[in-house]
């Protein structure tokens, strides 16, 4: 356990770590943000920032010397970083969990192997792989790099076999997978906390509506899916907790079908579609994380209102981000990022509805 005045690492400078920083810093904990990049929305709320690269090993070891444990607010750090980490500070959750959620096959697989079902796929390292998979799977079809995509980034529709050159060039022609388009009805998230001590706690199913692969909307509960489906759902996402023997907070992405709930992929953080828990839950995704990682009790994750919806505020529109405070019902959160670039994540607003 931290004792309080402890101090939690958070490595990635994002708004995740920023709002993980907020949870802390109200739970009695210090910060220390760590993260290769100049802006860094986390830094500007932590207690200390270390601005250095995930390769730095000298940077990394004194790093860990000034923390009491490290988590992560983004998935793609690399995994010798959290070796070097690992063996001088206590790395919540552990690399294992990093190590499948960084490659889109090896997740398929470890899912699979837990029960779960994800979209036909399959590997693809070139051509021939990639005709193989086409003709084993159809179009229309989406190909995507197993490594480091987010966000919509990282992958090619494939809607005729005619597209296919065209998108293996495009994602550097290996390390792909083919993945059939699943024709969902919806898209859901499920989270759950895992506490040092194995305990649990899940929040709700969350709708989530993406343009152009970005997030745009979530709104909890999502409503329209079968008890049957969220159940099955959420007790894989427990399962995978358990099997990673995982603590803090994990998100899996689902696409709910017909014939049940796909899995899509998951993350092993905090998630943009649990920004609502903030306001429209007992214990928010980000304390529900601190508690876990610093081995406290976990919160409720019930809600404190029937309905939450977020919405996030992307590129330019953070100009005018304060136009929606003449709801004087709105929660604002603006991330403090000084480019809005086209699609970037600048801020997010909540709803609380009866
Ligand atoms: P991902 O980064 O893999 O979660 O993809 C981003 C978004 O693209 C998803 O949330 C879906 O809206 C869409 N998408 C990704 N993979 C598929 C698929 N196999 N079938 C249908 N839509 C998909």
């Amino acid at each position: 356990m931290i004792p309080p005045g402890g101090t939690i690492g958070i490595l990635g400078g994002g708004q995740l770590g920023r709002m993980l920083a907020l949870a802390a810093a109200q739970l009695g904990y210090r910060t220390h943000v760590y993260a290769p990049e100049a802006e860094q929305p986390a830094a500007d709320v932590a207690t200390l920032a270390t601005r250095a690269g995930f390769e730095d090993e000298a940077a990394l070891a004194a790093f860990a010397d000034a923390v009491d444990v490290v988590t992560c607010e983004f998935e793609n750090v690399p995994a010798s970083s959290l070796a070097l980490l690992a063996a001088r500070v206590p790395v919540r959750p552990g690399a294992r969990a990093f190590a499948i959620a960084q490659d889109r096959l090896a997740e398929k697989a470890f899912v699979t192997s837990l029960g779960g079902t994800p979209a036909p796929h399959a590997a693809v390292d070139d051509r021939a792989t990639l005709e193989a998979a086409l003709s084993a799977l159809g179009t229309p079809a989406i190909l995507k790099t197993r490594r480091l995509g987010y966000d919509g980034k990282g992958q090619v529709r494939i809607a005729t076999p005619a597209d296919a050159p065209g998108a293996l060039a495009a994602l550097g022609g290996t390390d792909l997978v083919l993945e059939a388009l699943v024709p969902f009805t919806s898209e859901f998230s499920i989270l759950v906390a895992r506490g040092l001590d194995g305990s649990e706690a899940h929040y709700p199913p969350i709708a989530n509506r993406h343009e152009g692969g970005i997030l745009a909307e979530s709104v909890a509960p999502a409503l329209g899916i079968p008890t049957a489906h969220v159940e099955e759902a959420t007790a894989l996402v427990i399962r995978i907790a358990d099997a990673l023997d995982y603590v803090g907070v994990l998100a899996c992405e689902f696409f709910e079908t017909a014939h049940g709930a796909l899995f899509n992929e998951m993350a092993p953080r905090v998630h943009n579609s649990g920004h609502w828990t903030i306001e429209g839950a007992e214990t928010s995704q980000f304390e529900q994380h601190i508690r876990a990682i610093a081995g406290l009790p976990l919160g409720s994750p019930a809600m404190q209102a029937p309905m939450a919806i977020m919405r996030n505020i992307l590129g330019a529109s953070v100009r005018d981000a304060h136009a929606v405070l003449a709801d004087p019902h709105a929660h604002l959160h603006l991330y403090g990022k000084r480019e809005a670039a086209p699609g970037r994540k600048m801020g997010h607003v909540t709803f609380l509805r009866a």
